[in-house]
């Protein structure tokens, strides 16, 4: 009997070695070996903290602000976040590629640019979700394909990572994890709570590392396990 990987295996599998792909990446295209040194895993002394706003905790079982509802911006999808829908059958829901984002990779290649990964992070914060470099969740008369007519996510356990981590994000320029104001819970966030918060939030960003390296430094491989549709 064949044993199939789904592609969140297939991409857990390349992301094992990705040091090896930025090595061999920067080797190959004869970069600077500063690209190399500048890949660092964010750790998690490095996280300030939570600002004071952020020290609370979602009440969405009672909220009447039901933030999916309201939700103007796109929902960007990380490369994890496109192998689940894929995976759910639910590929029908993404919009658009990265080729928007590798060329800005790539251009950042062609600078020789070594703080591309600090560089690119900064970025992404900053203007990504202005734009239509990666791929996104279809919308449906401005509301998310997936909000059933109840306010309910109908994806819930395939939700993207952007849905995952709101209302906390993170600001990258000074490491402490946000609040978005527009969260209207005033509910307080217990120490027992703080930890998982934190953890969630650094594994996030570390995707999002890996996804620029693979991204910028690795599309053959990508494309060889399934993400062709999207690059
Ligand atoms: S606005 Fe905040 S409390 Fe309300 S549903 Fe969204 S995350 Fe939950
Ligand atoms: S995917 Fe689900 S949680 Fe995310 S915006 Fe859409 S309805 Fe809300």
């Amino acid at each position: 009997m064949t044993n199939v990987l789904t592609l969140s295996q297939k991409l857990e599998f390349l992301w094992k070695d990705v040091l090896s792909v930025v090595k061999e990446g920067v080797e190959a295209g004869g970069y600077p070996k500063a690209i190399l040194d500048n890949f660092k895993p964010l750790t998690r002394r490095q996280v300030q903290g939570f600002i004071s706003e952020a020290k609370r905790s979602p009440n969405c079982e009672t909220c009447e602000s039901n933030c999916c509802a309201r939700l103007e911006g796109k929902i960007l999808l990380t490369l994890k976040d496109v192998a689940r829908l894929v995976d759910a059958g639910l590929a029908d829901s993404i919009v658009g590629t990265y080729k928007g984002f590798s060329a800005i990779l790539d251009q950042y290649l062609l600078e020789r640019n070594p703080d591309v990964f600090s560089a690119v992070n900064v970025m992404m914060n900053e203007k990504m979700n202005e734009t239509s470099y990666m791929p996104s969740l279809q919308k449906v008369d401005k509301l998310c394909v997936f909000l059933d007519e109840a306010n309910r996510c109908r994806a819930y356990k395939v939700r993207p990572e952007a849905c995952r981590r709101y209302p906390f994000d993170f600001d990258f320029h000074s490491h402490w994890i946000t609040w978005d104001p527009a969260c209207p819970s005033t509910q307080s966030l217990t120490e027992d709570q703080q930890s998982p918060i934190v953890s969630a939030i650094l594994a996030s960003e570390n995707e999002r590392l890996r996804d620029i390296a693979l991204i910028m430094l690795d599309r053959d491989a990508l494309k060889q396990i399934g993400f062709g549709d999207y690059l």
